[in-house]
């Protein structure tokens, strides 16, 4: 039997409940705007299993065996808080050019984000054994390697337990998510749909006045709003974008293309210890060098796409150090309507992604592993974005071509970032929500709520 039809009427219409609807469905749902949240994953933040290897097969698109054409992973979670849920609570502020080449200054929300969320780094004695060893070896080759930045904050936690394992979801509380702004927007009078999958936008007289798709798959809805965001994350937004008659969505994307190299010591490894808390930034050759290495059981399934034999180094997984490689890649290949995601390496990506190797190679035998031991793990693309362009298909504002269609998460970079994207992602949104509130709402700037203290 056809299901009835599910309307809404609102100010606002986001798609997407990361970092980016997250934070504007927050931001606005604040300033008094009626705002509907729709997200097709569901909040998996009470099930037992959120935060092990069965979660991420249960939330990961694709039981995480999502892979582009040319075999790169792609990790997709689909769920309230997107990403971030699986991130390493990594942070660093936006690259120079942002604001150089493309106009977009979003500076003070940037610091204003790192002073409510308390983002710093670890202190010392958590910042790992292993980790440690790795900054001073690189030091001593006269690599600039320097605590991160995170959005972990340790008295959050009853127990602080951070380790590899925090890239399944974190159990122990000291990690934000999304969820937590997603928690606000709703407290603020958000409506919030879970298991809303969008499946394209509704445009009238060349202006976005709302979105149409299904929940479970069955319940069809149309939510109509003044303003619609999208953000469904970098493969999510082009596809919506696709369905609605936007043919450059999609056509090239950039993944900060990902590697590890490992290498085995007599010291404890970096499983145990928080990922990513120290980090070397090579502006000039366009990578980042940081600490970290899968959790124990994905280790393993990873090191399938390497070859048949590397399985077997996980008898070594409590004596292995790994350095992540994040490159700076070209823009290139794209998504299809069918939802294939073509990634092809390209000439200077490889450069890149082998002058990072030599290097973490030279640092990984400094800090005390066997030569013969060392290896560079499978390519994967961690951070999808670069989609829907500024300069290409959104101005400086986010706004699309079409009216009142605003586009606000990964996938409006104009080119890889090559670091963690998330503090950007919800500078971005607070630069839009600002630009929203002025220009389409003429709210005065009086009605709208403080930012809540940080907690901790
Ligand atoms: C393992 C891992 C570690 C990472 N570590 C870090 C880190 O330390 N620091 C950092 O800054 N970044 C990190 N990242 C990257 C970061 O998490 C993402 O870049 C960021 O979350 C992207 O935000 P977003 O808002 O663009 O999209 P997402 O976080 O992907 O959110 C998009 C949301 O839209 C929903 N959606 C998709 N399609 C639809 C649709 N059709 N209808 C409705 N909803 C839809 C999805 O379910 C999802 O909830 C990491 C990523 C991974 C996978």
């Amino acid at each position: 039997m056809a299901q009835a039809l599910m309307t809404r009427q609102a100010d606002v219409v986001v798609v997407g409940s990361g970092p980016g609807g997250a934070t504007v469905a927050r931001q606005l749902a604040r300033a008094g705007e009626k705002v509907v949240l729709l997200e097709m994953g569901r909040d998996y933040r009470n099930e037992f299993y959120y935060g092990t290897h069965l979660g991420a097969l249960i939330y990961d698109d694709n039981r995480g065996l999502l892979f582009t054409e040319e075999g790169l992973n792609i990790i997709r979670p689909i769920m309230t808080g997107g990403a971030t849920n699986l991130f390493t609570g990594s942070a660093t502020r936006p690259p120079a050019w942002l604001k150089e080449r493309y106009k977009v200054d979003i500076d003070d929300y940037v610091e204003e984000t790192i002073k409510e969320l308390d983002i710093r780094p670890l202190p010392d004695e958590l910042l790992g054994e292993a980790s440690k060893r790795i900054m001073e070896a690189a030091i001593s080759l006269g690599y600039k390697w320097e605590p991160l930045m995170k959005f972990i904050t340790p008295a959050r936690a009853a127990r602080f337990d951070c380790g590899a394992k925090c890239m399944l979801g974190c159990r122990c509380g000291a990690k934000w998510t999304a969820n937590e702004y997603v928690d606000d927007a709703v407290a603020a009078g958000c409506e919030l749909i879970t298991e809303a999958k969008v499946d394209s936008l509704i445009i009238e007289d060349k202006q976005a006045v709302g979105v149409r798709g299904k929940i479970r798959k069955r319940t069809p809805f149309e939510i109509r709003a003044d303003v619609v965001v999208m953000a469904a994350g970098g493969i999510g937004t082009p596809l919506i974008m696709q369905n609605s008659g936007f043919f450059d969505a999609g056509n090239g994307l950039a993944v900060d293309t990902t590697t590890m190299v490992y290498g085995v010591s007599k010291y404890k490894g970096n499983a145990s210890e928080p990922p990513m808390t120290v980090a070397y930034t090579d502006d000039e050759n366009g990578y980042m060098l940081s600490v970290l290495i899968d959790p124990w059981l994905s280790y393993p399934l990873i090191m399938f796409a390497k070859g048949i034999r590397y399985p077997f180094t996980w008898l070594n997984y409590t004596r292995t150090m790994a350095i992540m490689i994040k490159v700076k890649d070209e823009v290139s290949g794209g998504i299809t309507v069918d939802g294939k995601i073509s990634k092809p390496t390209t000439a200077q990506d490889r450069y890149r992604l082998n002058h990072a190797s030599i290097v973490s190679r030279e640092i990984l035998i400094k800090a005390g592993c066997d030569p013969d031991s060392i290896f560079v793990g499978p390519l994967r693309g961690t951070h999808p974005c670069a989609t829907v362009r500024i300069g290409e298909m959104l101005d400086t504002n986010l706004h699309a071509e079409v009216k009142n269609l605003y586009v606000c998460d990964a996938s409006s970079f104009p080119e890889a970032l090559d670091r963690p994207p998330v503090l950007t992602i919800i500078a971005l949104a607070k630069r839009l929500s600002d630009h929203l509130l002025k220009t389409v709402f003429r709210r005065k700037a009086s009605r709208r709520v403080p930012a809540a203290p940080a907690e901790g």
